[in-house]
């Protein structure tokens, strides 16, 4: 068979255990077609092959981010980006800036916002957002998704100034004065200030509650918003990547990108699940079923419930068997009672879905754990691959729960304390001295024999593939509290591949580099195996190749 394109003199490294090395690939019709030596591969060459002599480069499959947002990271591109300030003076000028050119902006929206921005500030939180800007409906969003801090203008607008009924899980955190503060804990919270944003909060929707825009999206905002996951695609093509797995969802999604792709204009995979909220009954699990049927496409595809049952450490919202050391009676929040969970879970797995759940503290995992284990019990053993998303903390009993219930860890290296991202906790303030060896254990998981998968949870953190695997490689040394977690370069690339792949039961569909499979690869610009493990961030993508069509390149090739 004739290749429509070849690489050749390349440094292959296919994740494939059998053929775990090669110097060429060829490909049509968005298959590989032969991996192997220059000269194996030549002879499927033809008159019209494209080729590219990638010199001595590193060859991989293309990478899957298996846990991002890419609704919420698409939008925040255009939004103000305040990630990695811890000072709320140094946000004036940037606020300055931006609204300067934006005076139809709806909500000035600031994203990235690290929680020390507020560490030490007296006031309540939307006077001191008011003091930066007051006439004009103005918010920070966390980093992680699960809080924002909002001036008096977007409460009055958003109707939580004098607070609101909230669901379980979600705080409008009140003042002595009878009003809200602006801190605003969790989706419940939140979500009708960020409906007031350019979005109209759409691109929140499948995180927040996971329906559908109501009423339903103009033709005008079904256009736009294609257009804002373009944009966001582009972005993450030029990271090296291939394959996304959502963690947040809604029909509005999956109708947006199976347009875009029945149109030829998507350049990536994506799985977008179905997201059960807590006050959700069960029966809307036939929904997620709907999904499954009906979205089976080779670039978008269902067939998967997200799940949170707790918040995040930073906000104290994490569930943890233990209480917070600087907050002696606050153990966290259970977003669903154990009853209702348990109860999603034996249903969804009944349905044949697989199910993921965000789970940050120990006893958050404890949950989740026991849900699959009765899941079983009542459905028998099958092969569910279900995921547990974070398990920032885990005990020893529960990594052994986690193997012989064949559960899948899903973790992001670079939200580690010591992934050189985030600002290490003060001691004793998040974590106790001696929970720290319990804490993001990512060696701890693999060597338990758990499958282990890497992502970013974009846009928490950056979508950038290798700034993560930095991470992985060679993270931050803190101390004797904090036992070494670094993880081999060849395990990191499995997690960023071939382990994604199979955790959506896509190991024959692509993940490693074999014929038959689809033709999605990423080309570096340099030799990964040569590279330095403290400068793995900045070794550049030259290409991406998705389906066999080039969604990025760096024009270095
Ligand atoms: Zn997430």
């Amino acid at each position: 068979m004739n290749a429509d394109l070849i690489i050749f003199n390349g440094c292959v490294r296919t994740m494939d255990p059998n053929a775990p090395v090669a110097e060429a690939v060829a490909m049509t019709d968005g298959k590989i077609i032969a991996v192997g030596t220059n000269d194996d591969v030549r002879s499927s060459t033809a008159n019209a092959t494209r080729q590219i002599d990638a010199n001595g480069r590193s060859v991989l499959p293309g990478f899957i981010d298996s846990h991002v947002h890419l609704f919420q990271g698409s939008a925040e591109l255009d939004f103000l980006p305040v990630g990695g300030l811890t000072d709320l003076d140094a946000l004036r000028p940037l606020v300055d800036a931006y609204v300067a050119d934006r005076p139809d902006e709806p909500l000035i929206l600031g994203v990235g916002a690290f929680y020390g921005l507020f560490e030490g500030v007296e006031s309540a939180p939307r006077i001191a957002l008011d003091n930066l800007m007051k006439d004009r409906p103005f918010a920070l969003l966390a980093a992680d998704l699960h809080t924002v801090w909002a001036n008096t203008k977007t409460l009055e607008m958003a109707g939580l100034l004098h607070g609101a009924y909230m669901p379980e899980g979600s705080t409008v955190v009140m003042g002595d004065d009878g009003l809200a503060t602006g801190l605003l804990l969790e989706t419940g919270a939140f979500g009708p200030a960020l409906a007031l944003s350019r979005t109209g909060g759409r691109d929140m929707l499948g995180y927040v509650t996971g329906a559908d825009p109501d009423p339903a999206a103009t033709s005008a905002e079904r256009e736009a918003d294609k257009a804002l996951l373009l944009k966001g695609i582009a972005h993450v093509a030029s990271h090296g990547i291939t394959t996304l797995h959502n963690m947040d969802g809604n029909f509005y999604q999956l109708e947006l990108l199976s347009e875009l792709e029945a149109e030829g204009r998507l350049n990536l995979r994506i799985q977008i699940p179905f997201h059960l909220k807590n006050f959700d009954s069960l029966d809307r699990l036939e929904e997620a079923a709907e999904m499954h049927r009906r979205y089976t496409g080779d670039k978008v595809w269902s067939g998967r419930v997200k799940m949170f049952i707790d918040g995040v450490l930073e906000s104290r919202t994490a569930l943890k068997s233990r209480a917070y050391p600087d907050d002696p009676h606050n153990h966290g929040e259970a977003v669903f009672d154990a009853e209702h969970f348990n109860a999603a879970c034996v249903r969804a797995d009944a349905l044949g879905l697989q199910i993921s759940v965000h789970a940050v503290g120990d006893l958050a995992v404890t949950r989740v754990l026991d849900g699959y284990e009765l899941a079983v019990k009542t459905n028998g053993t099958r092969d569910a691959r279900h995921r547990v998303e974070h398990l920032e903390i885990i005990t020893d009993a529960d990594l052994e729960r986690m193997k012989a219930l064949n559960v899948v860890a899903s973790m992001q290296p670079r939200h580690a304390v010591f992934g050189g991202f985030f600002d290490p906790p003060a001691p004793n303030t998040i974590f106790f001295e001696d929970e720290c060896a319990r804490a993001y254990a990512w060696a701890r998981v693999r060597q338990s024999g758990i499958p282990l998968a890497f992502s970013t949870d974009w846009p928490v953190v950056p979508v950038d593939v290798m700034a993560n695997i930095q991470s992985a490689v060679a993270p931050m040394a803190l101390g004797s509290d904090w036992p070494d977690q670094s993880q081999t370069l060849q395990d990191t690339l499995t997690s960023y591949t071939a382990t994604n792949a199979w955790m959506a039961f896509k190991e024959d569909h692509h993940g490693t580099l074999r014929p038959g499979l689809a033709a999605d690869l990423v080309i570096l610009d340099g030799d990964v195996e040569a590279q330095d493990l403290q400068g793995m961030a900045k070794l550049p993508i030259a290409m991406t190749i998705c389906d066999g069509e080039i969604s990025y390149d760096a024009g270095t090739l």
